[in-house]
């Protein structure tokens, strides 16, 4: 499912976190969301979950071509991940992937021999099958992320929406899960945002980055494109990039 934003802004107490933002991302694109601390990459993303509304009516998110701009997560079926994801310590592995089914009406639950299906298929997708009837504490922090993935793709979302989700781990982890996130991506083809303040982890990952500051959006491209010729000086600041190029 291709996401379109349009014209987004966000005040909080009169200060402006998002003003203006436009962008597009195709159906199976990973898009990077990269900016520094402050920037507006979460609120951004949480307005694209449903999580938090735009400040002004002339801005719109559309999903497809269905706007969205004021439903609720629950209905715009996001997958999201975000930094300090915590998984729910007194519950199971099983019962947390679950979670997300389990609380559904009736109606649209589907039968526990599913759920179960379920569970064992998505542990082995994310490359840790066997590990039900573990608790989350028994799990390394990257082991856990992944768990958290699981958790948020349970419900088929058609997007995902990651934000800074290896940021808490330490470097090397960050950068086996980079990779492993890469090949999960070109497997599934789900549309993904990714928000980082991690240059290298954008440039890594993303088949497009747009870079965000002071809520505004700085450039949109390819890496290619963007490290071949940085649209302003700030962009070129933050990349170690010489400007004009
Ligand atoms: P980032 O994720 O890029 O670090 P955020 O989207 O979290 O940036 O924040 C953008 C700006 O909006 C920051 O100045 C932040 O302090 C402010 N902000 C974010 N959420 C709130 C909130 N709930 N209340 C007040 N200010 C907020
Ligand atoms: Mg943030």
């Amino acid at each position: 499912m291709s996401i379109r934003v349009q014209n987004i802004s966000k005040v909080f107490e009169r200060f402006p976190a998002l003003n203006g933002v436009t962008l597009e991302v195709k159906q199976g694109d990973l898009l990077a969301l990269l900016g520094p601390s402050g920037s507006g990459k979460t609120t951004l993303l949480r307005i694209i979950a449903g999580l938090e509304f735009p400040h002004s009516n002339d801005g719109k998110v559309f999903f497809e071509d269905r706007e969205v701009t004021w439903s609720s997560a629950y209905e715009r079926r996001a997958g999201f991940v975000f930094q300090h994801y915590a998984l729910f310590n007194h519950m199971t592995i099983a019962e947390n992937i679950a979670f997300g089914l389990r609380v559904r009406p009736r109606k649209t639950r589907p039968p526990e021999a599913e759920i179960q299906k379920k569970i064992k298929d998505l542990l082995a997708m994310v490359q840790l099958p066997g590990l039900e009837h573990r608790f989350p504490t028994q799990l390394s922090g990257g082991q856990r992320q992944r768990i958290a993935l699981a958790r948020a793709l349970a419900v088929e979302p058609k997007i995902l929406l990651l934000d800074e989700p290896f940021g808490a781990l330490d470097a090397k982890v960050r950068k086996e899960l980079r990779k492993w996130l890469r090949e999960f991506h070109n497997q599934t083809g789900l549309t993904t945002i990714f928000v980082t303040h991690d240059q290298d982890e954008a440039f890594e990952l993303a088949d497009h980055i747009v870079i965000l500051h002071e809520g505004k959006i700085q450039q949109a491209g390819t890496p290619h494109e963007i490290l071949s010729r940085p649209a302003n000086r700030f962009v070129a600041e933050f990349l170690d990039l010489p400007f004009p190029s």
